[in-house]
């Protein structure tokens, strides 16, 4: 006998949950790909998008997932050979560095460890020391999926211009957009990246790069770029097929609409307003059980937790027992521990995931803390009492 059944909630960092009406939004027949309902849905789409990231730059669509923009974005404005500096919060900063060193581009990384956020000082003195300014691009990911840490942006960006460096800003949304604040052109990012099936609430497969008039200035000093990561046509279509350089996400397209619908209806300051209160929920839970038990957070200030996902040490033989056991006897399957190898040398099994990202309410959030809660119970994991009583008063804002 197991209490699973009933509607199982994925209660990882992305893809996220689905909202009902994303889903029945995609079930229709084939549209017409030509000319018509389509095309313009798309074009119409396109101002709603940007406001998600507060720009009105520019935006490109990828039918790829995260991996595929952080692709897509370099290749418009870093070529072969030139530098980059990749500010590295955990495992993603890597991956994007990575994806660069493979395109030959000259990555140096600057690693900030699995527990802090980027640091402005140590960037800016960095830079001051590039006096020929040969760094060309700057990555950095505003929320580290694996570490739970949110970098500072903006201080980012007065870094940067107090080392008077004009190299451009990249930075890595997928898990943010649409769940932490984030204010593209006020902050200064030139490029954001971003994915369908985070804070989008889309199914993944959709990738997207927000860019600034600097970096398209770049892009028109590039010798080559290829073809299909080129940001031009799909930035300043003149035929409908350009925006993807080939047939169309249909049925993505349809599922985004209703997505940016429902973030506009609830307004993206109240979005996040959403998201933080929530992320505030869940810790509200992990601090008392924390007070009795081996529960902590990986980021232990919360002015540097993000609000789409908790990452949680629990150490290495409770993480995977607890998270078999709320699939399994609950219906809720939570994120896997990722990346976490060298934190006091403990391995990623010691560690698991909460998100809280997208089309989450503050029922399904303390559902999955009561869940937890069972899970230790029914699993002898030792943990403090008044966690479900701290995280119900959060939500109850009193
Ligand atoms: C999810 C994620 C990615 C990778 O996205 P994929 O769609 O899995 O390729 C990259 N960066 C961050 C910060 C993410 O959260």
């Amino acid at each position: 006998m197991s209490l699973a059944h009933g509607r199982h909630y994925l209660a990882i960092p992305g893809p996220s949950v689905m909202p009902d009406r994303v889903l029945q939004a995609m079930h229709r027949p084939a549209p017409n790909i030509y000319y018509g309902a389509l095309a313009e849905m798309t074009d119409a789409m396109i101002p709603d998008l940007k406001r998600v990231a507060c720009t009105e730059g520019h935006v490109a669509i990828y039918i790829a997932n995260g991996h595929g923009v952080w692709e897509a974005s370099l290749a418009n404005v870093a070529a072969p050979g030139e530098a980059m500096l990749a500010l590295c919060t955990g495992r993603f900063g890597f991956g994007w560095a990575e994806t660069a060193a493979r395109m030959g581009i000259a990555v140096e990384r600057m690693d900030f460890g699995l527990q802090a956020p980027v640091d402005p000082a140590r960037l800016q003195e960095r830079l001051r020391a590039d006096t020929d300014h040969a760094i060309r691009v700057i990555t950095m990911v505003q929320v580290d999926t694996a570490t739970s840490v949110r970098s500072d942006v903006a201080a980012v960006r007065r870094a940067i211009d107090a080392a008077g460096h004009p190299a451009l800003l990249m930075v890595d949304c997928i898990a943010s957009l649409g769940v932490d604040e984030m204010r593209m052109d006020d902050w200064g990012a030139d490029v954001v990246i971003t994915a369908s099936q985070k804070g989008l609430m889309t199914p993944p497969g959709l990738g997207f790069v927000f860019f600034s008039d600097r970096a398209r200035s770049r892009r028109a000093e590039m010798a080559n770029v290829s073809m299909y990561w080129d940001w031009v046509p799909r930035s300043e279509p003149e035929m409908f097929y350009q925006y993807f350089n080939g047939t169309a996400p249909t049925h993505h397209l349809y599922g985004l609409r209703e997505a940016l619908n429902m973030l506009h209806e609830e307004g993206m300051e109240n979005v996040w307003a959403r998201h933080a209160i929530l992320a505030r929920t869940v810790w509200a839970a992990v601090e008392a059980w924390g007070k009795g038990g081996p529960l902590a957070f990986n980021i232990a200030d919360p002015a540097l937790r993000s609000h789409a996902v908790t990452t949680l040490a629990i150490g290495k033989d409770h993480g995977p027992r607890l998270r078999r056991w709320l699939t399994e006897e609950a219906g809720v399957t939570l994120g896997i521990g990722l990346g976490m190898e060298t934190v006091e040398k403990r391995d990623s099994d010691g560690y698991f995931r909460i998100a809280h990202m997208g089309h989450v309410n503050a029922h399904m959030v303390l559902g999955v803390l009561g869940t937890i809660e069972a899970g230790m119970t029914a699993l002898g994991i030792p943990h403090g009492k008044g966690a479900l009583e701290a995280a119900a008063a959060v939500c109850a804002r009193v």
